[in-house]
């Protein structure tokens, strides 16, 4: 049977995340929930604001063709014109509704804006860790994926690598912060550095060096600030979702916006469009656009993620774990108690303590504990990363 390979290998393959959650959820029934402390997915443990209920209550009101007919490929205006102004409101900006192309969640935004802007044979920089999905979208938008590590320390981006990992074919450099899997949050001083970085590049080799900036937890923050990356560098395309920041993941909804202030915009806005057209990415779910419009300023509720943050980080610096001081998100950076995180995490398992090791986000050594799980999974669980420590000192 001739079918295609790339595709069948992207099913074939084995998400490791998706595996320990199924791993978890079958542990669970076996031993009981209460003695699973699975920490793989990221999964948003806030529910939805009760915004968003109104909203889809307005929506039910309307007219069942207004309610489920097709809006346009890019969205309604009016959500899109909610969305610039909230923008324009918070960054001081200028945006408006031509500038966003509404999708199913940043996973379409990222695939929508890798096939805006690659051609074959490009290059697309991404900073390690990473989120394993980007090589898939990229690769699929028949680039290369170019893994570049953080600084070693700090986790923040490491330009001098970045540049050194630039040639003539880099078409885009990937971004996220607060940052999957790490939770640190990129300073204003790192981003114009990589900003500085891109332009000398860009100049040097004769070529447009594009920014994709992947920002789906920018509203879950512990005190950071979020710079507005297209304020620091001109030729950056920002994808969002509404997953994490209004805890609606299974409703697949958020944006790509093309700012004005880029210098490609107008060619980029319709390379976005025909990208959408193209992976037949198109008019995002109607009632999903109305809660936008109607929850865009809706704040999102951190408190319980903070709350799990201090309980875990308190808990594992008694132990002794070391770990990066998380900025945003709702993930802990641990360091493994060896080398190898993959046999690490199986000394993990058998405690039936479920992060993800490192290796899925394409750096070694470490784990990924995602703490948005309740309070007392966090709490409970500190037995047995006590005893696992105590494995390493006996
Ligand atoms: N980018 C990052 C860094 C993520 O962590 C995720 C989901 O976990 C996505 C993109 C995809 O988000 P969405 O659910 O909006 O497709």
């Amino acid at each position: 049977m001739s079918i295609n390979e790339a595709s069948y290998a992207y099913g074939a393959a084995k998400s490791s995340i998706r595996e320990i959650a199924a791993y978890g959820a079958a542990r669970k029934a076996q031993v009981g929930a209460e003695n699973v402390y699975d920490f793989s997915l990221g999964n948003p443990s806030i529910p939805a604001p009760e915004a968003v209920r109104a909203s889809m209550e307005r929506s039910l009101a309307l007219p069942a063709t207004q309610l489920h007919g097709y809006t346009p490929a890019a969205g309604l205006p009016s959500a899109r014109e909610a969305v610039a102004k909230s923008l324009n409101r918070r960054f001081g900006t200028g945006y408006g509704p031509g500038d966003l192309y509404l999708t199913c969640g940043a996973a379409a935004s990222l695939s929508i804006s890798f096939h805006a802007l690659c051609n074959p044979g490009d290059e697309v920089i991404v900073i390690a860790p990473y989120f394993p999905e980007y090589r898939v979208w990229i690769e699929t938008a028949r680039a290369t994926c170019v893994e570049v590590m953080a600084d070693a320390a700090t986790f923040q981006i490491d330009t001098e690598a970045v540049a050194a990992a630039i040639n003539e074919r880099t078409k885009a450099v990937v971004i996220n912060s607060p940052n999957n899997p790490v939770g640190s949050v990129y300073s204003a001083a790192n981003l114009q550095a990589l900003s500085d970085v891109l332009h000398a590049r860009e100049e040097e080799l004769g070529t447009s060096i594009y920014l994709v900036a992947d920002e789906p937890y920018r509203e879950i923050t512990y005190g950071a600030e979020v710079p507005w990356v297209p304020s620091i560098y001109d030729r950056t395309i920002v994808c969002y979702s509404y997953s994490k920041s209004l805890s609606l993941p299974g409703e697949r909804i958020g944006w790509v916006l093309v700012p004005d202030t880029n210098p490609d915009h107008d060619r980029l806005v319709l390379a976005v469009a025909g990208a959408g057209r193209k992976l037949g990415f198109v008019c995002a779910p109607a009632i999903f656009q109305r809660v936008i419009m109607d929850c865009v300023d809706e704040p999102s509720d951190v408190e319980a993620y903070a709350r799990n943050r201090v309980a875990l980080t308190e808990g594992l610096s008694k132990l002794g774990y070391e770990y990066i001081e998380p900025q945003g998100a709702f993930y802990l950076w641990v360091k493994a108690l060896e080398p190898d995180a993959e046999a690490f995490f199986e000394k993990c398992k058998a405690l039936d303590l479920l992060p993800v090791p490192s290796d899925s986000f394409g750096c070694p050594g470490w784990i990924r504990i995602g703490y948005c799980v309740s309070y007392e999974t966090i709490v409970n669980s500190m037995d047995a990363w006590a005893k696992l420590k105590a494995q390493y000192e006996a």
